[in-house]
């Protein structure tokens, strides 16, 4: 049986927020405070849209917005940790599930040499325009109340894992590594076996303590802070040996 190995994409792949990263495409490479202002707690994609739609009224152009996304740095280790994970397919399946965008995750990826390690994205779909402008969807509605109002990950993955049932594809294990808030939910929903690996300093791994802390078995998964993909990698390779 495979490992399934889910990522998060923000903070955990690339080692910043891809959303805020585009910013340095626009000329003056900030934002107008009105636009700031306009976020609402819990509608980052409606934000987003708008941050979208002012990118394109500055006449950036897709290419040079795709330049700037190229740029953005990865974390630590997670080249080596893609690579090693393209080269073990046989062994290791591998999704991204993240609150950015399908054209963001798909120039990274593309311009990093290590998309033939990544089996499927979900993220809030995006496009491009006649015009050169961007826009992007809301991925999925969902009930969970923990989680913002375009996904919840603790269902995608369930569906993923579904879906691959029913085509008689079961997982001796999953590993999933995120650093976020919204990576609580699905880490709560790993069985005994499966490895929560929590970014560390970051949100989720506090969120993990915390959790803890009130309820010793609030958890199944087995935790495993990281710093860098190299530590995943290591212990990824012992798992499937
Ligand atoms: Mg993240
Ligand atoms: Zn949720």
């Amino acid at each position: 049986m495979k490992t399934l190995v889910v990522f998060d994409f923000d903070h955990t792949i690339v080692d910043d927020n891809s959303d805020t990263w585009v910013i340095r495409s626009t000329p003056e490479q900030t934002l107008p405070d009105w636009l700031k202002k306009s976020y609402q707690k819990g509608l980052w994609t409606e934000y987003m849209g708008r941050v979208l739609t002012y990118i394109g009224e500055q006449s950036v152009q897709p290419e040079h917005m795709r330049a700037v996304m190229e740029s953005i740095p990865f974390t630590d280790g997670m080249i080596e940790l893609l690579t090693f994970i393209s080269e073990n397919k046989k062994d290791i399946d591998c999704i991204i599930i993240s609150d950015s965008n399908s054209i963001f995750i798909d120039w990274v990826l593309h311009a990093s040499g290590v998309k033939a390690a990544v089996d499927d994205v979900f993220t809030n779909p995006a496009s491009i325009d006649a015009r050169g402008y961007m826009s992007v969807r809301c991925f999925q509605a969902h009930d969970c109340q923990q989680c913002p109002v375009n996904m919840c990950k603790r269902r995608v993955l369930r569906d993923f894992r579904e879906k691959q049932a029913k085509a008689d594809v079961h997982y001796e294990r999953i590993c999933y590594i995120g650093d976020g808030g919204n990576d609580f939910c699905p880490v709560r929903e790993l069985k005994e076996g499966d490895i929560a690996m929590p970014r560390k300093g970051f949100t989720l791994e506090k969120r993990l303590r915390k959790a803890i802390s009130e309820d010793s078995d609030a958890l199944h998964a087995k935790i495993m802070p990281w710093t860098s993909g190299n530590e995943i990698l290591r212990e990824l390779t012992a798992l499937i040996e």
